[in-house]
């Protein structure tokens, strides 16, 4: 089995060297991974300008690009096979409810899911530094069991793994995503040159305590999976919107 690792953290992420070794008894493991930090990139796609592939290593590569080029680049011609499975992590921090819209980690593994692969997202809920040998090792067994169980359809798992002493970890939950409340704020300030500058600010986000979602189930001690779909259709508005016989 062909098997790509990738991430929006960078090449130099611990996580990265940790699921290679891990995931290696299941097949052969490329990483593709961006040259830097590229979290919150969500699904952009490098168009405007060339990119750049450095290889580090034999199967070790980074992109100065986004995470889904570096899916994209692995599936279109860098490596001699398609990847059958994508494992795009582990995010160093949660990626839940409605994170999965901004995160590059879960676009890598949804791009993964475009082209076919068994694609699984891992985000740890911390951004403290940590260690990552337990949730990797943990990683290589779910992908173990999803390649041989198989899924119904539409492959693309999001996992986010609570922050605590391995041995701590209650059990796995199988959830649906939550949704949590931003209140950021759009900061305005003055450079030294005189003209205004903005960031994109704010507090922590507030999440909604519903059972059987991730944020509940994470914030509770356990891993959290979340099966995901792409289609995004409200099936509810399409049957009210079909009756109102709207006229072009
Ligand atoms: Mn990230």
């Amino acid at each position: 089995m062909m098997i790509l690792v990738t991430n929006d953290d960078g090449i130099h992420a611990p996580a990265l060297l940790r699921l290679r070794e891990d995931l290696a008894p299941l097949g052969r493991v490329v990483v593709v991974a961006p040259d830097r930090d590229q979290s919150a990139t969500s699904h952009s796609l490098t168009l405007h300008r060339p990119f750049r592939i450095h290889r580090h290593e034999e199967d070790v590569y980074s992109i100065d690009g986004t995470p889904t080029d570096c899916v994209v680049t692995a599936f279109y011609g860098l490596l001699d096979r398609r990847p059958e499975l994508v494992i795009s992590g582990i995010n160093h921090g949660p990626n839940m409810g409605e994170d999965v819209f901004y995160s590059g980690t879960v676009a890598a593994a949804i791009e993964g899911t475009i082209q076919g692969a068994v694609a699984i997202a891992v985000s740890l809920s911390t951004r403290e530094s940590t260690d990552f040998a337990e949730p990797s090792r943990f990683v290589a067994r779910l992908a173990k069991t999803v390649v041989e169980r198989g899924l119904i359809r539409h492959p693309l798992l999001n996992v986010n793994l609570p922050h605590r002493a391995w041995s701590e970890v209650k059990g796995v939950q199988i959830t649906r995503l939550g949704s949590r409340t931003y209140r950021d704020t759009l900061v305005r300030k003055v450079d030294p040159r005189g003209r205004d500058y903005y960031w994109i600010g704010g507090e922590d986000a507030v999440w909604e305590g519903r059972a059987g979602t991730d944020f509940q189930a994470v914030h509770d001690g356990y891993v959290s999976i979340t099966p995901m779909r792409l289609d995004l259709t409200d099936d509810a508005a399409l049957q009210q919107m079909a009756a109102w016989k709207l006229e072009p």
